[in-house]
């Protein structure tokens, strides 16, 4: 795989008999009291770069956060049953430090064979990790010969493993769950096959409105649902009774809908959505948009607007989609949401690239994570991405 910039695939390094750094995300869900790791897809993500270095010789230091423990050491928050999780999947110990830095995170590395794999404890111990410290940067890079990175999920933080760490290490590059992050994403960047659609959904306006703008140049049409949806509906005049919406960012959506005329873009909106007195009510109705009562809420888009949207993908041949249609966490509200990422998988001749925490977790309860082209790994990440910002982690990569 060629990466943009002149960036180097871990593949390309001299690692044999080298002390390699890499970055991984292992911020996993722990179960509450008993510790266990509840869903090890981001370390299972990680065995093939993991891999890679182990059979070519090198002695592996893996850096990673977990939770929030706001640069102080916070015992519940350890890589422990991390570090258990990786050495039962991929099959060999692996000797974690009880700091992130200092003698006895030396220790460990300096005790590395080629081939064996070492853990430094969480990163945000140290407060020296997220205000990107440059004494504490150096540290890191002290354990290393050669730098990689492999936790897209924190590429848009620049943070002392992140970035700051990097320009004191002689070699560079990303690891094989970064590359594929850059290679699929930078295709959206790029010249894509048309019609490119975006679809965009999700709670707020107010979180997505630089992805809106930034997409608006880029697409031929935007297709909005969720929560979003509702603010640009009352932005366009009708009632959407006690649906969640952004007043304060009626503004705002009135001045997307008149740029995109202004750009010639086409915005889809919902002709229908699934009505109920609240989160909760298992009964959901289809309305009209302009036929929303005063006492119900917008939770999914309607039938409709399902068919509506389905047409529209099927005839795109690029397709980045972020944010659930409707609330899809609850059975009866996730009609809308399957039914996009149905339509997604259906189409076989589009480039398709799903991004968003949500959205992510969305299209793997639906079971059809595998049936698009990319599922990033990354929420905000993905999001600055795409809107053309550049990443301090992937910055930080370059030559
Ligand atoms: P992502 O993480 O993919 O970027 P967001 O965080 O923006 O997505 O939005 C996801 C959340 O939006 C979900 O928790 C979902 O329940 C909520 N949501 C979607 N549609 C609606 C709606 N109509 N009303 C209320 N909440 C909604
Ligand atoms: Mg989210």
């Amino acid at each position: 795989m060629s990466l943009p910039h002149g960036i180097k695939s871990v593949e390309q390094l001299p690692v044999e008999g080298k002390r390699v750094f890499v970055r991984v995300d292992y911020n996993v869900p722990l179960e509450k009291g008993t510790k266990r790791v509840t869903d090890d897809a981001r370390i299972r993500a990680t065995l093939p770069t993991l891999k890679n270095l182990i059979e070519r010789g090198a002695r592996i230091v893996l850096g990673s956060h977990l939770g929030r423990p706001d640069g102080q050491v916070k015992p519940e928050l350890s890589l422990e049953p991390v570090a258990h999780k990786l050495a039962e999947l991929i099959g060999q110990e692996v000797s974690l430090a009880d700091e992130p830095v200092g003698d006895g995170a030396r220790k460990v590395v300096s005790d590395l064979r080629d081939g064996q794999i070492a853990m430094l404890e969480n990163l945000r111990w140290n407060p020296g990790e997220e205000a990107n410290d440059e004494a504490f940067a150096r540290q890191l890079a002290s354990y290393c010969d050669i730098y990689v990175n492999d936790a897209f999920g924190t590429a848009h933080r620049a943070h002392a493993s992140t970035a700051g760490m990097v320009k004191f290490v002689g070699e560079k590059g990303a690891g094989f769950v970064m590359a594929k992050e850059i290679d699929f994403l930078t295709r959206l960047l790029g010249n894509v096959d048309r019609p490119y659609v975006a679809v965009l959904g999700g709670a707020k306006v107010s979180d997505k409105i630089e992805v809106l703008d930034a997409l608006l140049d880029r697409v031929d049409s935007l297709v909005i649902g969720g929560a979003m949806a509702n603010t640009f509906l009352e932005a366009q005049g009708k009632n959407v009774g006690k649906s969640k919406v952004e007043k304060d960012k009626l503004p705002v959506a009135r001045n997307f809908l008149r740029k995109a005329v202004e750009k010639k873009k086409t915005v889809h909106l919902p002709t229908d959505v699934m009505v109920g007195s609240g989160l909760d009510d298992t009964n959901p109705v289809a309305v009209r948009v302009d036929q929303i009562g005063g006492e119900q809420m917008a939770l999914d888009i309607g039938p409709g607007t399902v068919e509506l949207y389905r047409r529209v993908l099927t005839e795109a041949r690029t397709v980045f989609w972020n944010g659930p249609m409707g609330v899809f966490e609850k059975k009866q509200w996730a009609n809308g949401t399957v039914s996009i990422a149905q339509a997604l998988a259906d189409n076989k001749l589009a480039l398709t690239v799903v991004g968003g925490g949500d959205s992510a977790a969305a299209i793997a309860q639906a079971g059809l994570a595998d049936k698009v082209s990319h599922v990033s790994t990354g929420g905000g990440a993905s999001l600055e991405f795409v809107q053309g910002l550049d990443l301090p982690g992937i910055a930080a990569l370059r030559p």
